[in-house]
């Protein structure tokens, strides 16, 4: 199989058909039409084996994996994906390989009616690249930079199931077949919280997703709106498995600094508390307000009104 091949077998036949793609895989460029009165959101997210993913990591997880933070991405800022472009490097043309990559990316595409419209296809070390495109209504991005004062702060989803994952991946710590089986499909297929992210456009004063940790990427909220956070530690949302496969001390700080989760953080206007629960009440996805926006500076961080004493930073967790 040639590059050309590889192309047209796998991505373009897998590709979906959208109503705004003048011209998708096949030429030069893709030409696309932002529907009228929609600004256009823009990311891209690498992947590299053995930094992003382990060398024994499967080709479907990869698959989703890839879109899924991209995703991930436009969901925090509160757009609707459409398109997305594909650079893929491989060391060899492993069709089986390449056939369950396309069946965990294309599965995860089709569910949010995004279309592969380009790429480049080239060898070498395996490493992926995607960039995803999608729209928000003009002016309605949430952005880190808007949160204020006595703002209320959310979470969605649980946190650190994906670095006791990791950690068991890793032999760190060991876990039943069951809790085993549930943080290793939160750690390999994150579910992008796009609808959330479409639902707080109205309400959502800023917005991140929960890529390196919530400390760390509350933190680049708190950093761009120049405020602080007051966390309340017993309101982190823990999965079983967390609860019960390590003592809660470690299952507070993987919460806190266990990077992808993949969970958006939110901050709304206190006021807007019951507009949220109204709006969010038909969706499927749980989420957690744990802790509010200070005007000081910096973040707080408590445990039964005292002060959380751990170190956060370069925490070796296991
Ligand atoms: P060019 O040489 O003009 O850059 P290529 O030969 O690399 O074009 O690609 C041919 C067509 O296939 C282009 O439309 C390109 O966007 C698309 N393409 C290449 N690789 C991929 C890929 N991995 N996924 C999706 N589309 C791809
Ligand atoms: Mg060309």
């Amino acid at each position: 199989m040639n590059e050309f091949d590889i192309i047209k077998h796998y991505f373009a036949a897998n590709a979906q058909h959208r109503a705004d793609v003048v011209h998708g895989i096949g030429d030069d460029c893709a030409i696309v039409n932002v529907p009228p009165g929609q600004e256009l959101a823009i990311t891209t997210d690498t992947m590299v084996a053995g930094v992003h993913f382990l060398e024994t990591a499967l080709p479907d997880d990869i698959g989703h994996k890839i879109l899924a933070v991209n995703l991930s991405d436009l969901a925090a800022m509160g757009a609707t994906p459409a398109w997305v472009t594909l650079a893929l490097t491989l060391p060899v043309v492993d069709q089986q390989w390449l056939q369950n990559f396309c069946a965990g990316f294309f599965t995860l595409a089709t569910r949010f009616r995004v279309q592969l419209i380009g790429g480049d296809t080239t060898r070498g070390p395996l490493s992926i690249t995607v960039q995803a495109m999608g729209f928000t209504p003009p002016q309605k991005a949430l952005l880190r930079s808007q949160a204020k004062p006595s703002d209320l702060i959310y979470v969605t989803g649980q946190l650190g199931d994906a670095g006791l994952a990791l950690a068991s991946l890793r032999h760190q710590v060991q876990l039943s077949a069951e809790h085993e089986t549930a943080v290793l499909e939160r750690f390999n297929r994150p579910e992008p919280r796009v609808t959330m992210g479409e639902h707080l456009r109205d309400i959502a004063s800023a917005a991140i997703d929960i890529s390196d940790g919530l400390a760390a990427d509350l933190g680049h909220i708190l950093k761009q709106s120049q405020v602080g956070a007051r966390l309340e530690v017993e309101r982190l949302p823990l999965s079983a498995a967390m609860l019960e496969s390590i003592p809660r001390q470690k299952a507070i700080e993987l919460a806190l600094t266990a990077g992808d989760d993949y969970e958006l953080c939110f901050t709304i206007p206190a006021h807007l508390r019951t507009e949220l629960e109204q709006t969010l009440a038909a969706i499927d996805c749980r989420y957690t307000q744990i802790g509010v926006i200070t005007a000081q500076p910096g973040l707080e961080i408590t445990e039964d009104g005292k002060k959380y004493h751990a170190p956060l930073e370069g925490y070796e967790h296991f």
